[in-house]
């Protein structure tokens, strides 16, 4: 047995399967306890039917129903020990109405979650934390705050983990982009051949209106973790995630090519009590 302790902080259900998935999965293999704590209930997801937040009929509680199941079967595949839910409002995309929902995500004083985290942390102790950077790493108001109470969180408790955030390295993301703008092309030419003219995606922005650069400078990577060994579980815990993510870059793969290609996750390392030097391999470099 080992005392080694694990937890993520992710903003909505499905979250924990697309950036840590693999490193959850590895974990529970090696006997680590593992710790997850969703944020909100995602609301503003997709229902059942494909209908988008901003539709009449769409029923945000509805759709926070069928997550929960979701994400209750995938931290069942990724051998998640604990499962802590903060049961916030999903805050939608920015400048969307659900941001001023005073039950948001976002609408919540950081201090006010960051201390509810706090609690969680004082209680499981783990070494190892990870979340998103501070531009939530694509800036989702809800990852971004995910960002924040952690570091409120990790400014009470009376010792100092390991904490990284999830990343994507420049020379990795330069391939999902050929891959996602060769697929926004062939859906305008489809969308073309039906009449439809529609407008490309806008550019993601942060806060102040900058482009959002979601690639983090290779030599800045501070784990490169092998989850070739676990990939399967991986997807299908993406799969449990059926109602968000059905046509999703992932799913459109398959599982075999899924295997074949997302070999490995990524990380940037923010605190480092171990005094590690350089990439690590391994998340709990330092403790074991
Ligand atoms: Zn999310």
């Amino acid at each position: 047995m080992t005392d080694l302790t694990f937890l993520a902080v992710h903003a909505h259900p499905d979250d924990e399967a697309s950036s840590t998935g693999g490193l959850y999965r590895l974990l529970a293999d090696q006997g680590v306890r593992t710790v997850l704590v969703t944020c909100t209930n995602g609301e503003c997801g997709d229902a059942l039917d494909g209908a988008k937040p901003d539709a009449d009929h769409h029923d945000g509680d509805e759709v926070a129903a069928i997550r929960k199941v979701e994400l209750e079967h995938a931290v069942a595949i990724l051998g998640i020990d604990r499962l802590v839910r903060l049961g916030y409002r999903d805050s939608g995309m920015k400048g969307w109405p659900q941001n001023e929902d005073p039950d948001s995500f976002w609408a919540t004083p950081v201090e006010v979650a960051g201390e509810r985290l706090a609690q969680i942390l004082m209680e499981e102790r783990p070494q190892v934390i990870v979340t998103y950077n501070e531009q939530g790493f694509y800036g989702h108001p809800d990852h971004i705050q995910a960002n924040r109470i952690t570091l409120a969180a990790l400014a009470m408790i009376d010792y100092e983990p390991t904490l990284y955030y999830n990343a994507i390295p420049d020379s990795i993301m330069a391939l999902y982009r050929a891959r996602w703008e060769q697929e926004e092309r062939e859906r305008l030419e489809a969308d073309a051949a039906k009449g439809v003219v529609r407008e490309p995606d806008p550019e993601l922005e942060d806060a102040d209106g900058e482009p959002i650069e979601m690639g983090t400078p290779d030599e800045l990577i501070g784990a490169i973790v092998d989850v070739s060994a676990v990939n399967g579980a991986k997807f299908d815990a993406l799969e449990a995630h059926q109602s968000q993510i059905a046509d999703s870059f992932w799913m459109k793969m398959g599982r075999e090519q899924f295997m074949e290609l997302m070999r490995l996750e990524w990380f940037v390392r923010v605190t480092n009590p171990t005094q590690l030097d350089g990439c690590v391999e391994d998340v709990f470099a330092g403790y074991r």
